[in-house]
């Protein structure tokens, strides 16, 4: 397998204003200098909750923001200079939750998903675009002329993934891309996302707050918290045995987790702390119940786990044999 992304130490920081009157200037630490890749041909799914920087992650990807720091390899070439922005553009494409506001209310359907093609001078972009209406399942004899507001919710993030695939992209980022859907239709859009990618030869990143979701799409999943990563790992790994205490608390909250496969971990209590001044050493620290004095002295390194190569978190007391922490360890036992 080679990698379609090498993503290395990533930063970005957002400076905001604080304080009376708006006069100070604090700074998020949304991506703290995380490393991942994404392999070609799979899905990688991004978890964590809400602030932990997945979708300043995705953002970064597609280049529609900068890196203060760190590099992305896309197949084999260095961006992080403007040179091969362009071709990122069209190469990764993006997918987002709110599949209204992602359309131009003006624009037929037909219009919006050609609107790509068009630009880049395709000779037939309607051609084009009626494809891929038929291929995301919305028969174009009936809706090329309808306009967005005239689509169920469904039906708008067809079209958005239709228009995402005009470009024939090789990754494409869906960041909470079936998240505002009922469970019907979302069900029916994670099969399509399936078929596609097989038919296409697609990658994935897929970024949700819902694990099940995540689980049911994924190859591998990366874990963040407050802006690093704390475990990455085969989906199925994960699933089955937790090794952070953090993603072991997250995937306690989650409803259908089998029984027998569940940490007895009770779920996160709280909110996570401010990013603008992250805790020292782990950042977990401060609501692990396994923190010991090196917790908040020592950042921990991402490490393999369980003796496969290709599981990794980052915490002082993970067992590194059983691919266990040690600390969840003690308490099963
Ligand atoms: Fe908890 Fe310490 Fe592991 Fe962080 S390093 S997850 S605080 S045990
Ligand atoms: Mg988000």
């Amino acid at each position: 397998h080679q990698p379609l992304i090498i993503a290395k130490d990533l930063k970005k920081h957002f400076p905001i204003r604080s304080g009376l009157l708006n006069r100070k200037t604090a700074t998020v630490h949304a991506v703290d200098g995380i490393s991942f890749e994404v392999q070609k041909g799979e899905t990688l799914g991004i978890v964590g909750e809400s602030g932990c920087g997945k979708s300043t992650t995705a953002r970064l990807l597609i280049g529609l923001i900068e890196l203060d720091d760190g590099s992305i390899i896309y197949d084999g070439d260095a961006l992080g200079t403007d040179i091969k922005l362009k071709e990122l553009r069209r190469g990764v494409q993006m997918v987002f939750q709110d599949s209204y506001a992602s359309l131009n209310p003006r624009l037929t359907i037909v219009d919006s998903i050609a609107f790509g093609p068009k630009i880049h001078g395709h000779a037939d972009p309607s051609g084009v675009a009626r494809g891929l209406m038929g291929r995301v399942g919305l028969d174009p004899e009936r809706f090329a002329e309808r306009y967005p507001h005239e689509l169920s919710g469904g039906q708008r993030q067809r079209v958005n993934i239709a228009r995402a695939l005009a470009l024939s992209p090789r990754l494409v980022i869906l960041d909470e891309a079936v998240s505002a859907l009922d469970k019907s239709v979302e069900a029916q859009v994670l099969n399509l996302l399936n078929d596609l990618k097989e038919e296409l030869g697609l990658t994935y990143v897929f970024i949700s707050h819902d694990l099940n979701v995540v689980r049911y799409i994924s190859d591998r999943v990366l874990v963040m918290y407050l802006g690093e990563v704390v475990e990455v790992g085969p989906a199925d790994a994960i699933y089955a045995k937790q090794a952070h205490p953090y993603t072991a608390s997250l995937f306690a909250a989650m409803p259908s987790m089998d029984p027998d496969n569940r940490t007895e971990e009770p779920p996160l209590a709280g909110d996570p702390p401010n990013p603008i001044d992250p805790p020292t050493g782990c950042r977990f620290h401060t609501r692990c119940r396994f923190a010991e004095d090196i917790c908040s002295k020592t950042k921990p390194k991402l490490s393999v786990i369980g003796g496969s190569e290709r599981h990794l978190a980052a915490c002082h007391l993970q067992d590194t044999t059983s691919g266990h922490s040690q600390a969840l360890k003690e308490v099963a036992e």
